[in-house]
C-alpha cells in the first residue's frame, strides 16, 4: 500500500504555529500519512539578509515537530549545493521512498501564479500533486498568465487543489522584527522552538 505524503517546503525562519496549523489542515483534507517539512537551503525567490544558517533553521523545525508521528522534518535541500529547486527535491525524494511513495507539494495559494517562473514548471506539475493552500480573506488566486505556460488542463488541475485553511495571522518576518526590538514571541511558536532561538541569540541584529 502506498504511504501518502505532504512535503512542505520554506525558508522557516522561523518556524510558527502558522506554518504547522496550515499543515495539520492540509493533511487532514488531503488524507495524508505523513508531512515532511523541507527546509530550503537558499530559496530562490527570496533574498533575506537576516536568513538564520540553514543547520539552526533544521534543527528548530526538528524541535517543532519532535515526538510528532505524523510529521517530520528532511534535510533533503540541505544535503544539496545551489539553489533548491523542487523539481529536483521531488527527484532525490523518489529515489529515498521509491514507488511506494505518493508525494503531495503544498505551497500557499499566494505562491500559486509564480509557479510560472519556478525551474521546469512544466515537468513538475505533470510529476507531483500540487495542493495549494488558502486563507480565507486572501484573494483566490490569478492564474491567467500561468494558463499561458502551463496549459488549460493543467491550470484548472491546480485551481481545484486550491484548498481552503485556516487564518492564522503569525509571519516568520513579524517574529524576527519582534525579537530584534526585544519584544515577546511567546504563543507565536513552540517554546522549544523560543529557547533555541534565545540560546543561539539568533534574530537580535536585523
Ligand atoms: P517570511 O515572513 O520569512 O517570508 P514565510 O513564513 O512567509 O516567512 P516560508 O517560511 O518560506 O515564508 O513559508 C513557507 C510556507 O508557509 C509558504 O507557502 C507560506 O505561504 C506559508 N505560510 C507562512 N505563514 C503562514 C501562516 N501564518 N499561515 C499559513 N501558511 C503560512
Amino acid at each position: 500500500m502506498s504511504t501518502r505524503i505532504g512535503l512542505y517546503g520554506g525558508s522557516f525562519n522561523p518556524i510558527h504555529f502558522g506554518h504547522l496549523i496550515s499543515a495539520r489542515s492540509v493533511a487532514e483534507q488531503c488524507g495524508l500519512d505523513r508531512v515532511l517539512l523541507i527546509p530550503a537551503a537558499m530559496p530562490p525567490h527570496k533574498n533575506l539578509p537576516d536568513l538564520a544558517p540553514a543547520a539552526d533553521r533544521l534543527a528548530m523545525v526538528r524541535l517543532a515537530v519532535e515526538g510528532d508521528g505524523q510529521f517530520d522534518v528532511s534535510d533533503v535541500e540541505l544535503r544539496r549545493e545551489g539553489p533548491s529547486y523542487t523539481i529536483d527535491t521531488i527527484a532525490a525524494l523518489r529515489a529515498d521512498w521509491g514507488p511506494s511513495g505518493e508525494f503531495v507539494w503544498i505551497i500557499g495559494a499566494d505562491s500559486l501564479p509564480e509557479l510560472a517562473t519556478w525551474s521546469r514548471a512544466m515537468q513538475l506539475v505533470e510529476t507531483v500533486r500540487i495542493v495549494a493552500a488558502r486563507r480565507p480573506g486572501w484573494a483566490e488566486p490569478d492564474l491567467t498568465a500561468l494558463r499561458r505556460v502551463l496549459g488549460d488542463a493543467n491550470v484548472e488541475r491546480l485551481r481545484k487543489d486550491v484548498i481552503p485553511t485556516p487564518a492564522i495571522e503569525i509571519s516568520a518576518t513579524d517574529i524576527r522584527m519582534r525579537i530584534a526590538a526585544g519584544r515577546s514571541v511567546r504563543y507565536l511558536l513552540p517554546d522549544r522552538v523560543i529557547e533555541y532561538i534565545e540560546a543561539r541569540g539568533l534574530y537580535r541584529v536585523r
